[in-house]
This record gives C-alpha cells, sequence and structure tokens, in this order.
C-alpha cells in the first residue's frame, strides 16, 4: 500500500462543501474511474492523541502510477520546482484560529488575549502542546484571541509542501485533543454570522542561498525584489483570495474592523491589511521579515492556497513589479472618493465576485492547470447554488464544524 496506495474515486476533486458530487466539469462528468491514493510515507506520524492509529499525506496519481491533473499537492509541487529553478526557495506557516466549544456552546469569554481567557481551557491546551510536540509539529505561539472562547496557534514556519502538510497534521491534532476534553474546535472562517471569524493567516518569506530576500534598504525596509513579489501578490490579489478564502462564508468573514482585511493594499505592520509586510528588525533580524496574507482560511486546499500565492510573488519578480505605497490607516473607514484617489478597491464580497476575479486573473488559474481549475470551479458553482437556497444563517451553521 505504501508503494501503490489504495483505490479512491476519481471524483475527490468535485466533491463539494456539502460532500454532494457535482458533474457539472467535463473531466470528471460520471461516477466511473478509481486512481490510486498514495502515502507520503517519509511523513507518516504515528498519531500522539489518537492511539493506534497513524496519519500521512497523500498523493494522488492515476491508475497506471502516472501524474493525475487532479492532485493538489502536486500543484504545489510544482511550484516550488518552478522557483527552485530561479534559484529561490521560501519559508511559509499558518496561524490557526478556531472557536473551542462545549456541547453548551462556546465558554463565555475572558478578556481578548487574556491568560483569564486561557484558563477555561488550561486541560485542552496541556494536551494539545504535548501532542502537538509528539507529531511532529513546532509551534511558535498558542494565546486566547479576541472573538468569544477563540484561540489560536501559530506553526513554525517551512518549506511551501511541508508547511501545508503540517496544517493539515495540526487540524488532527486539535480536533483530537478537543475530543479528548469534550470539547469541539471551530475552524470555520464565521462561527457565527457577526461574531469575529477565524483567520487562517498565511505567512510566506522567499529566499535565495538561504537568505531571505524580503528586506532590504528600499522604502518602508523591502529590498527591490521583496518589493516585486509583494505587489505581485497584491496585482493578483482577488483572484489569489478565491483560492486561499474560497467558501460561501469565506468572503463574508472579510469585513473592515475585524483585523480580517477588506480592501486591497498593503501596509507594514498593518492589521487591517491583506497584505501586512512585517519587517526586519534588529532585535529579530533579517530572517524574520515576511508578507502575512489575511485573506486565508481553513476552507481552502493549503496546497493549492500557496501555489497560487508563490506564483503570484514570482509573476511580480520576473515582471519587476513596484509596489505602491503602504497605507497605514484602514481604509474601511474612508470615504468612497478618498479610496478611489488612493486605487484601493473592496476583496470580492461574494463568491461570484471571486469567480469572477479567478476567471479575469488567467495566470492565477493556470497554477491549478485546466483540469484542477474546471474542478474547482464546478466545485464553487454547486457551493452557491447550495447556498442560495438557505438564508445566510442556516449557511454558516452548516460549514461550522466542516474543516
Ligand atoms: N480573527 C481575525 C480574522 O478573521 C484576525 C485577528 C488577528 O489575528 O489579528 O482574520
Ligand atoms: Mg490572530
Amino acid at each position: 500500500m505504501a508503494e501503490k496506495g489504495v483505490g479512491v474515486t476519481s471524483l475527490f476533486a468535485v466533491f463539494d462543501s456539502h460532500d454532494g458530487i457535482t458533474f457539472a466539469h467535463e473531466g470528471l462528468a460520471t461516477p466511473s474511474g478509481d486512481v490510486r491514493l498514495v502515502p507520503v510515507v517519509e511523513r507518516l506520524v504515528r498519531l500522539r492523541g489518537q492511539d493506534g492509529l497513524a496519519w500521512a499525506p497523500g498523493r494522488q496519481v492515476a491508475a497506471d502510477g502516472s501524474a493525475w491533473a487532479y492532485d493538489q499537492r502536486s500543484v504545489l509541487e510544482r511550484q516550488v520546482a518552478e522557483a527552485a529553478e530561479r534559484g529561490l526557495t521560501f519559508k511559509a506557516g499558518w496561524e490557526l484560529e478556531f472557536v473551542l466549544s462545549s456541547d453548551d456552546g462556546p465558554a463565555p469569554g475572558g478578556p481578548a488575549y487574556s491568560s483569564t481567557a486561557l484558563l477555561s481551557v488550561d486541560e485542552f491546551t496541556v494536551t494539545l502542546l504535548r501532542d502537538l510536540e509528539a507529531n511532529g509539529l513546532g509551534i511558535g505561539q498558542f494565546h486566547a484571541e479576541y472573538g468569544q472562547a477563540q484561540f489560536e496557534l501559530s506553526l513554525l514556519p517551512s518549506d511551501p509542501v511541508s508547511a501545508a502538510d503540517d496544517q493539515l497534521l495540526a487540524r488532527q491534532t486539535i480536533h483530537a485533543a478537543a475530543r479528548a476534553h469534550g470539547l469541539r474546535a471551530g475552524f470555520a472562517p464565521l462561527h457565527t454570522a457577526e461574531g469575529v471569524g477565524n483567520g487562517w493567516h498565511l505567512h510566506v518569506s522567499a529566499l535565495r542561498d538561504g537568505v531571505n530576500i524580503l528586506p532590504g534598504d528600499g522604502p518602508h525596509g523591502l529590498s527591490e525584489e521583496g518589493g516585486a513579489f509583494l505587489a505581485g501578490l497584491l496585482r493578483d490579489l482577488p483572484a489569489i483570495t478565491s483560492v486561499t478564502a474560497p467558501s460561501v462564508p469565506s468572503s463574508a468573514r472579510l469585513r473592515p474592523g475585524y483585523f480580517s482585511s477588506a480592501y486591497a493594499f498593503w501596509g507594514v505592520e498593518n492589521r487591517e491589511a491583506p497584505l501586512r509586510f512585517v519587517p526586519a528588525t534588529p532585535l529579530l533580524g533579517d530572517g524574520h521579515a515576511n508578507i502575512e496574507l489575511k485573506p486565508s482560511d481553513a476552507s481552502a486546499n493549503p496546497y493549492l492556497a500557496l501555489a497560487v500565492v508563490i506564483a503570484s510573488g514570482l509573476a511580480g519578480l520576473k515582471d519587476g513589479l513596484v509596489p505602491p505605497a503602504p497605507i497605514a490607516e484602514d481604509p474601511g473607514t474612508w470615504s468612497e472618493e478618498r479610496r478611489a484617489e488612493h486605487g484601493v478597491t473592496r476583496l470580492p464580497e461574494t463568491p461570484r465576485a471571486q469567480l469572477d476575479a479567478l476567471a479575469a486573473a488567467e495566470q492565477v488559474g493556470a497554477v491549478l492547470g485546466p483540469e484542477l481549475l474546471g474542478a474547482f470551479r464546478a466545485v464553487r458553482e454547486a457551493d452557491l447554488a447550495w447556498a442560495a437556497e438557505r438564508p445566510f444563517d442556516a449557511v454558516v451553521e452548516a460549514h461550522r464544524w466542516k474543516y
């Protein structure tokens, strides 16, 4: 099995968010077909927290062992290989925000970011930290967030494919630790329609010969290449968001005033910016500089999310883009006129607007390849049709425990 995998339906790529299968994509339009799901044995982990069981990420290959165009992990591997040809590697890592809830609902909130809020989940925290370490996951920080019963775990950065693998293993580990304490972890972009959302912010830096290329003597602590990489992300941002925050509730999370980002711009340490540049500091050194993408959440496939981010940054480098001036304020508080003066537009506010943005940025869709892009679009359409028949509260509720 380690070598030849297990047989699975070729329809994995066209299951929608509600476990319905859409047959609207031409390449996967019938229930016939089988591919192999091959475990990546180098990443096999005996699970602490689920004793007697193990976990490994998988690779989908065609029945004859050849490449299968719908395999998401391969999409990221392709981007990493392309970047390597240009002498670039990356460090990436996610912050995972989630709500912890018992049968009685989420614990009453303590003050934001406080140790009092953490106290309510002490036993869970100890299990979680122990299990993460045993499962080989390094963490930067675990803390109470500012939403009700909301917590955040930041994973240590790693090479892109490992970072995406780690993100999936972290989900499993958190879910198991929560279960061990009679809790449930909700990763959905919106736990409730009005409350604070769960962002899974993605941090990325690019390196040449192991040296971070983002920091430099240019404006705002960016190097010329760092500026170009950032400008590439900004150019494609609406389309990137359609992949990094793709579920129906995802775009509703992106409201001004929630530190989740809502408008397309960048800023230096600006918590309202979808692209927050975290500069190097004398204290933390050059290696610390990175770009945080805020319109990113748990409903995204982590391999595809990182692949489009890397591709857009690389395109910015290739085109020698120069970013506009950063914005230090929250443009959500500005007038339409002022936003227009600064060229600040709203990120797609609906899944339909996201799909349009993806169609308009052909270079982003091309990262997925025509087959997977077709399947991705078909799934989004199926999700849209499903949601169109329901009140938004019901849509949010249906996603609450999905991820
Ligand atoms: N919960 C916020 C979001 O939806 C992020 C809060 C923060 O980490 O600054 O992205
Ligand atoms: Mg946070």
